[in-house]
């Protein structure tokens, strides 16, 4: 045993010893590097445009184009938004051979869930509660974009978000921090690999976004202003930003919104204060899309000042606006900021560039035969239907009506059924949206003779056809090779009568029905976050054939689905599954997989609950969740507290029973631990995966406290009829949060540990703390 730790010892000793040699070296190439370059050279390090074609770099003629001119002449730092190893290979090629010092390029993209392969969206990964299929997501996209040309993606997301009208709410990990920590975690790790070590092939640098608290804009409209406190700041959003910082992440990206009515792009306190000095951040930091010229709009400066105050804030790298180019020579003789602040900057970019290894070589991500192989290859598809199968949440399934049997006549409606390019979801512009399966493939290779499906689209996604057109394509943009679909182009009444005539020939519909894909991520906020209206009436007429319906809901947010909780026997949230969709969904319904997803943000009953979310404060008027209304309480004369689906929750096709929390002591010193243990059994027909989730209330603190924290999960796997005890060893660490005074504190007193199957149904024990 004590060689063991000897040998340890020795490894993290030798570990660290050529760490430090890697730091000196890296150091002294930067310093010599940088006693080269000149002011203009060092300021276009920290230029970062978006590139406007997929072709740039040399010309037919042998002339550059004009981004291959500005390479070559170092008033490019990075670029992004570049699909391909060959034109990325000539754009570095220019950088390498052509610019002075023949300083390589960054090149970064959006890579949020997959790269050519889809994954569900981040959302709904969340729903999996699995850190190591995320983990995995995150290195199959990383090891897709790297052999691509890509060095840099604009991931993870890790935006605590608890408002379903935000659209972006698809992108992050739903509304807890502790999950959302564990998730950042996970993602980080998948893109950088284990060891933040970018010799490691397949590796890619992370960039942590949006930075931060962005998730809080005032009524869930995109870039709105976030105002709160401090203490709520730090116990309730931040953890996730932090989390990612403990496991390396190489660079952060400020965020649009503004936080105490300073834009969060010249926040010296968010970027400089919490993240650099309190966390120890030694990377780079991006500014958003246009972020710094977005200051003006925000009223506190001209173009120079806000690029001036950029900077000064801690922003290293400019993205798209140009400010840095066109003002910081002018900020530095007006002495608005000094020149150690430019080569701080420029120093953590070129850092950066010397971790991925780009001076020893430029082309190092550029493997255009590798990737001829293995982009969208058939393992890669594999792990995306393996990942889906584990990223969706059975709501409902009264009588076990699910899963159905795979024959008969199934009638599959509605304009989700059909739509191969929405599977990939929001945020997927390098995916191969239009091979994605259908829900309509799916089911008919899954049935195949067996039975028959025919389909219908049975109305259209939303009522308003200008606003259908908008939704169309990808987030605004036509993807090369995407079909424009029609929109508008039958009469309502046909569509419904054709899909009625479906139904009624049927043993069962299967009504496909909710969100395309442009119609969440960036940009696409909801008012009423429900099912569209058109959607909403071909449900009640197939509802109203008597027929039994099943309802597969694809969205990227939390929907409003009171009435179709009531009145549909059967409803399975499938997100935006990816590249696999079909295939996966079919699997669930029809029961070759058991559904073991399990929500991480709560579902409102109606738009006015809105935000809602399970970690709220208890109020002096508090008010139980499923009791009517009462004046002079916490609650609403229209409507219950609870959640129509509480955070955590989802079904399976087998029965988990948890018998009672038992601790290791009842009592804990601050310094001490203590382990509370739940046996699980699963007493259903079938095998299956179950999130065990472990919460606290702390009874008596000297801030208010949440009714409920997340602090442990544990994902199972059962065998129809077997049990086990699950355990989960708590500290200090567990039970601690920011006071007052933004002290991180666990103090002394009672905790409820409670432990169960959702933030809803769980077992308490008491804990003292002393
Ligand atoms: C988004 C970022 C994204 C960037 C680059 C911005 O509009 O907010 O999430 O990484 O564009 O595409």
């Amino acid at each position: 045993m004590k060689r063991r730790y000897i040998l340890i010892a020795f490894l993290c000793f030798a570990f660290l010893r050529l760490n430090a040699q890697t730091d000196k070296q890296m150091d002294s190439f930067i310093s010599k590097l940088m006693s080269q370059m000149t002011l203009a050279e060092k300021i276009g390090q920290l230029n970062l445009p978006v590139s406007n074609t997929f072709v740039a770099g040399e010309r037919k003629d042998g002339e550059l184009s004009p981004m291959g001119q500005r390479i070559a002449k170092g008033e490019i730092g990075g670029l992004f938004g570049m699909k391909g190893a060959k034109q990325i290979r000539a754009l570095q090629q220019v950088a390498v051979e052509k610019s002075r010092l023949h300083i390589p390029l960054l090149f970064g993209l959006d890579v949020i869930h997959g790269y050519e392969t889809t994954f569900p969206i981040p959302l709904a990964l969340s729903t999996s509660w699995n850190m190591e299929l995320i983990e995995r997501e995150a290195r199959t996209a990383a090891s897709e974009a790297s052999i691509d040309g890509i060095n840099w993606v604009f991931s993870p997301m890790v935006d605590i978000c608890r408002d379903a009208r935000w659209g972006r709410i698809a992108e992050g990990a739903g509304e807890d921090p502790y999950l959302g920590g564990e998730m950042a975690k996970a993602l980080v790790r998948g893109y950088q690999g284990k060891n933040n070590d970018f010799s490691q092939q397949g590796t890619v640098m992370a960039c942590v976004k949006h930075y931060a608290l962005y998730g809080g804009g005032e009524a869930g409209r995109d870039y709105n202003t976030v105002d709160m406190s401090r203490q709520r700041m730090m116990n309730e959003y931040m953890r996730p930003y932090q989390a990612a910082c403990e496991q390396g992440a190489g660079s952060y990206m400020a965020s649009f919104n503004e936080f105490e009515g300073i834009p969060a792009t010249a926040n010296k306190y968010l970027l400089d204060d919490i993240l650099r000095k309190q966390w120890g951040f030694k990377g780079f930091i991006v500014s958003d899309y246009t972020g710094i010229p977005e200051m003006i709009n925000h009223g506190i400066g001209d173009l120079q000042t806000v690029s001036a105050r950029a900077l000064d804030a801690g922003i290293d790298m400019d993205m798209v606006s140009e400010g840095f180019t066109k003002t910081l020579k002018q900020s530095l003789s007006d002495g608005k900021i000094i020149q150690a602040q430019i080569d701080q900057a420029c120093k953590r970019i070129l850092e950066a560039k010397y971790k991925l290894g780009l001076f020893n070589d430029p082309y190092k991500y550029c493997n255009e035969e590798q990737a001829s192989k293995e982009l969208f290859s058939a393992a890669n598809r594999q792990i995306a239907r393996e990942t889906a199968d584990e990223c969706q949440v059975l709501l409902k399934n009264e009588n076990n009506f699910l899963p159905l049997k795979k024959g008969g006549r199934i009638a599959l409606i509605g304009p989700l059924g059909d739509a191969a390019s929405d599977m990939p979801g929001c945020w997927s512009l390098t995916g191969k949206a239009a091979q994605s399966v259908s829900l309509l493939q799916g089911l008919k290779e899954a049935v195949g003779s067996n039975g028959s499906v025919e389909y219908a689209k049975g109305s259209d996604l939303v009522a308003d056809s200008l606003l259908e057109t908008k939704l169309n394509g990808m987030m605004g943009f036509v993807i090369p090779g995407m079909k424009v679909r029609k929109v508008h182009d039958r009469k309502p009444q046909d569509l419904l009568k054709e899909a009625l005539d479906i139904a009624g020939n049927a043993d069962v519909i299967i009504a496909a029905l909710g969100e395309n894909a442009n119609m969440n991520g960036e940009g696409a906020s909801r008012s009423i976050p429900d099912i569209p209206e058109p959607q909403q009436e071909l449900l009640k007429s197939l509802v109203a054939t008597g027929k039994p319906v099943v309802l597969v809901i694809f969205t990227g947010r939390p929907l409003i689905l009171s009435w179709e909780d009531e009145n549909v026997p059967a409803i399975l949230n499938a997100w935006f599954p990816g590249s696999e969709a079909g295939t996966s969904i079919a699997g669930i319904l029809f029961g070759d997989i058991n559904p073991s997803g399990k929500l991480t943000t709560s579902f409102p009953r109606n738009a006015g609950q809105i935000p809602i979310f399970y970690n709220h404060k208890n109020t002096g008027r508090p008010h139980g969740d499923f009791e009517s209304y009462a004046r002079f309480r916490s609650n609403y004369i229209d409507v219950i507290n609870a959640p129509l689906y509480p955070f955590g929750y989802g079904l399976s096709y087998t029965k988990f029973d948890y018998g009672d929390v038992t601790l290791s002591a009842q009592e804990m010193p601050v310094n001490g631990k203590v382990t509370a243990k739940v046996t699980v059994t699963n007493s259903g027909p079938r095998d299956g995966k179950e999130t065990v989730q472990l919460y606290i209330h702390d009874v008596y603190s000297t801030s208010t406290r949440p009714v409920k924290e997340l602090k442990a999960f544990s994902k199972i796997f059962l065998k129809a009829g077997e049990s086990k005890e699950v355990s989960f060893v708590l500290a200090a660490e567990d039970l601690k949060y920011y006071n007052h005074d933004l002290a991180y504190v666990c103090e002394p007193g009672d905790f409820e540990i409670m432990i169960g199957s959702n933030s809803r149904d769980v077992k308490k024990a008491k804990l003292t703390v002393k």
